[in-house]
């Protein structure tokens, strides 16, 4: 399958905020070999590479992008058992949406994302973001992150601790040179879940609450802050959350 170059696409649509004017180039890619030949065709083409997934973490000019947006559009999730009984892997694509993820592994009984259900994106945005919400993170399960580096001409594997995580960071943020193509995830299996969140914790007392109610509890509170992207609801016309929470010592 070849690529598919096409000029003058406005972004607005392409982003949850519904601004940003034209990419002078844009293309899709489904496959890991049109990312190679779209990352050449700009390397040849002196175009410079903006990368995006669902566009729900990025403001993007009204004078657009003046270069190749690549939207990576790369889909396939697959389950493993982990080394030890309690645990399971999964290989997710980059273009996955991540609550499909989400939702499956609840589904299957896996813990360690559970909290982060309803959050907008792609995987790949996430890892990148190092998204969280309600006491958990993504940097809390991944394993590894398989990338494309676009100076290099390979791919190539980080570990968790290569991602260099930290408060919605990652070393992938703000570097176009290195496409996210498929993280791994390690999730365990069959354990006593953890609710670390005030809120949470607050809805379910002193029950111990199933995988599924801790997703729709989730969702209900995400849903009742404007936080889960909905037509019907203008106010979840964003980005998210525009500030970090501040992290301060105890006194
Ligand atoms: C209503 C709403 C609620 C939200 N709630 C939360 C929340 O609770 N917690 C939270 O952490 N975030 C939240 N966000 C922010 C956002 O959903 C996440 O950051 C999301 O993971 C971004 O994914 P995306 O696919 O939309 O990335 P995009 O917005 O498309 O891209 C984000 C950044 O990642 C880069 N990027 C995207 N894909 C790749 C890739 N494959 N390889 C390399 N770089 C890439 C882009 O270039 C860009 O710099 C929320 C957003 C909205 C709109």
């Amino acid at each position: 399958m070849g690529i598919d170059i096409v000029s003058n696409i406005l972004l607005a649509p392409y982003t949850t905020l519904k601004i940003g004017g034209l990419a002078k180039y844009f293309t899709v890619v489904k496959t890991e070999e049109q990312l190679v030949e779209s990352c050449s065709w700009a390397k040849k083409e002196l175009q410079r590479i903006f990368v995006l997934g669902s566009g729900s973490n990025v403001l993007i000019s009204d004078e657009g992008f003046n270069g190749l947006v690549i939207l990576v559009d790369i889909k396939g999730r697959t389950y493993k058992p982990g080394e030890n009984r309690d645990e399971g892997i999964a290989d997710v694509k980059a273009g996955e949406v991540w609550d499909k993820f989400v939702l499956e592994s609840v589904n299957k009984g896996c813990t360690g994302a559970e909290c982060l259900g309803g959050i907008p994106g792609k995987v790949g945005g996430s890892v990148v973001q190092n998204i969280g919400a309600y006491g958990q993170e993504i940097c809390e399960i991944v394993e590894k992150v398989r990338f494309y580096d676009v100076d290099k001409k390979d791919f190539d594997e980080y570990s968790n601790n290569d991602c260099q995580f930290s408060y919605r960071q990652s070393v992938f943020k703000g570097d176009f040179n290195k496409i996210i193509v498929s993280a791994q995830f390690k999730l365990k299996k069959d354990t006593e879940l953890v609710i670390k969140y005030k809120e949470l914790m607050e809805k379910f007392g002193n029950t111990k609450p199933t995988l599924p109610q801790v997703r729709e509890v989730v969702l209900e509170l995400r849903k009742s802050k404007s936080m889960l992207v909905d037509a019907s609801d203008p106010n979840s016309t964003s980005a998210g959350s525009f500030f970090k929470n501040p992290i301060i010592n105890k006194v």
